[in-house]
């Protein structure tokens, strides 16, 4: 019962490190519970009413916006620096982003880098080696704090980067604002109620979900295709509704990459757009692998490489706290690329 008491004012916490004063407690259990009362509620609404058309719309538009924030705005483009891009296109992926209510850019960032520097080891701050509960969102009660210096330091320096992760609260409430004063618009004060409902409460809720199904689900669930240190794995169903975060496995063997899905058949909506912005010419030095390095990490496992997440942080120290990789027995490149090839199935 405690914990049960303890949850929402974790889960908000988990990315703060802010004391926090009794008043903002209160708003922050508040913004837990109501998107899961709220989704709960939905539910029932959907029977007697059934959800309208502007209602799904505002829904499957926000869930996207917000998802892309996070997938490329906060995961590939800030903490992996996997494209470099205009300002204008960083603030707005990093405000979508915000506006999934998953803290500060920077605070999730360090977390995430901390994630990857000692993935499914004592240090990974969500890993399913403890539970699956504690990789869902048992981690949050565990008085979690990102260090910004530690994991994000190079970020620290970006300006842009620093006033967005600064006014986070601002642009978090501004993705409730607006799919409120949008349902206003069309249906008036309960056209707005539900549309606050379906774009707001329960958007977040699916946010907050299918992201930290990445942590626990893709450290569970499904097929490993490189060698990694760690236990991530590639998860069709969390790849679609994760838009391409689910490739897992992939992704933890190639932090840098911008796509996460490595066949044509591993979707990855992320990538698409990231690739669509790429022919546009609005964002450049897309970092993509070679198909030998791919063949490689097949049967041979890389620290330096599985460690290379953000460009100037230097990890050493942390990243030996996990010991030894596994390495292939293979003893040249060539050997290594062909017995890759032989492995490869196309499912
Ligand atoms: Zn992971
Ligand atoms: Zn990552």
């Amino acid at each position: 019962m405690k914990r049960l008491i303890e949850y929402p004012l974790r889960l908000f916490l988990f990315m703060s490190t802010m004391p926090v004063s009794l008043k903002a407690k209160i708003v922050l259990q508040l913004l837990v519970w109501v998107p899961l009362l709220s989704t709960v509620y939905a539910i029932f609404t959907l029977w007697g009413r059934f959800i309208s058309l502007t209602d799904l719309v505002i829904l499957l538009v926000g869930y996207t916006l917000c998802a892309l924030g996070i997938t490329v705005g906060y995961h590939r483009m800030l903490t992996h620096k996997g494209f470099e891009a205009p300002d204008w296109i960083r603030a707005f992926f990093l405000i979508c982003g915000s506006m999934a209510f998953q803290g500060p850019a920077l605070n999730w960032a360090a977390t995430h880098i901390q994630h990857h520097a000692n993935s499914d080891d004592d240090m990974d701050p969500h890993s399913p080696v403890k539970s699956f509960f504690h990789a869902h969102i048992g981690w949050i009660l565990d008085d979690f704090r990102p260090d910004l210096q530690r994991y994000a330091g190079p970020l620290l320096k970006d300006k842009l980067v620093v006033f967005i992760s600064n006014t986070f609260v601002l642009w978090a409430f501004l993705g409730l604002l607006i799919p409120f004063l949008i349902g206003y618009a069309l249906g008036g004060l309960s056209g707005g109620g539900y549309a606050l409902l379906w774009g707001g409460a329960v958007r977040m809720f699916l946010n907050h979900h299918v992201t930290w199904a990445v942590n626990s689900v893709c450290h569970t669930y499904g097929n490993r295709e490189f060698v990694t240190t760690d236990q991530s794995r590639n998860n069709l169903l969390i790849g679609l509704l994760a838009m391409g975060e689910g490739w897992h496995n992939n992704h933890h063997a190639f932090p840098r990459s911008a796509n996460h899905g490595m066949h044509w058949w591993q979707i990855d909506p992320s990538a698409y757009i990231i690739g669509t912005l790429e022919k546009l010419g609005i964002i450049h030095k897309v970092v993509r692998i070679a198909p030998e390095r791919l063949a490689i990490r097949r049967i041979s496992a890389d620290v330096s490489e599985e460690r290379d997440v953000l460009p100037g942080l230097h990890l050493s120290g942390v990243v030996m706290e996990r010991g030894t990789a596994m390495v292939a027995a293979a003893t040249t490149v060539a050997e290594v690329v062909s017995h890759a090839v032989a492995q490869q199935s196309p499912l």
